[in-house]
């Protein structure tokens, strides 16, 4: 069993905001683990709240729809699609108080120097993305940003051949390419006894 632990430290935030200053919040775990849901889940409320909100992602995921950030449950949530990280931070506003990014994993390793300035200028920075590519390797820049990071959240899907806590992102298809756009077509959670790690895995029927 896995310990599931509260997302909602509201309490630590709130002594944040007193003195004025940023944070970084990074949600990672594998695909399917919930973590588009619970970025929409943090922006949504930051928004009820009266903040106001900006939503990026890189333009290489095009998987649903470019202007918005989407779950596979179909959660959405309106975004800016931007290249790199520098036009990212370009598209800062500076009254922004809280910057949601999904899919950091596809982003060049200049966003952890943008998320450290946007923190820096008193902004809360909340950060989504695989913390593993298709072998079970560090996703970078996601290990970098878990460094800087105030809070950190993990999260897991359900192995689909075992129903254990699953921690990896199995590749269905085959392809030998770090960024392979796909959704349940392409890829399945699985635990640590069902992933095969390898990249010549036998595809699934
Ligand atoms: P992520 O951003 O981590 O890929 P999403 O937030 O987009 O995850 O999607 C999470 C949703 O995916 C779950 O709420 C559930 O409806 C669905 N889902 C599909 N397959 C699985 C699985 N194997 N385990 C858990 N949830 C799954
Ligand atoms: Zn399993």
């Amino acid at each position: 069993m896995v310990e599931e632990f509260s997302f909602d430290n509201t309490d630590e935030r709130r002594k944040h905001r007193q003195n004025g200053t940023g944070w970084v919040e990074v949600i990672v775990g594998s695909m399917f683990s919930g973590k588009s849901e619970e970025l929409i889940r943090r922006l949504n409320r930051a928004a009820i709240a009266r903040q106001k909100v900006q939503v990026f992602k890189p333009i290489i995921d095009a998987r649903y729809s470019v202007e918005e950030i989407a779950s596979h449950a179909g959660r959405k949530h309106l975004s800016t699609p931007v290249a790199t990280a520098a036009e990212l931070n370009g598209n800062v506003d500076p009254e922004t108080q809280v910057v949601g990014i999904d899919e950091g994993q596809f982003f060049d390793a200049g966003l952890v120097d943008v998320v450290t300035e946007l923190a820096n200028a008193g902004k809360r920075v909340i950060i989504a993305g695989l913390d593993q590519d298709y072998t079970g390797k560090p996703f970078e820049p996601m290990p970098q940003l878990l460094c800087v990071a105030e809070y950190i959240t993990k999260i897991h899907a359900i192995c689909v051949k075992c129903g254990s806590t699953a921690n990896f992102t199995q590749r269905t298809v085959e392809s030998d390419a770090r960024v392979e756009v796909g959704a349940s077509d392409k890829y399945e959670a699985r635990c640590r006894k069902c992933f095969v790690p390898h990249s010549d895995a036998p595809t699934v029927v």
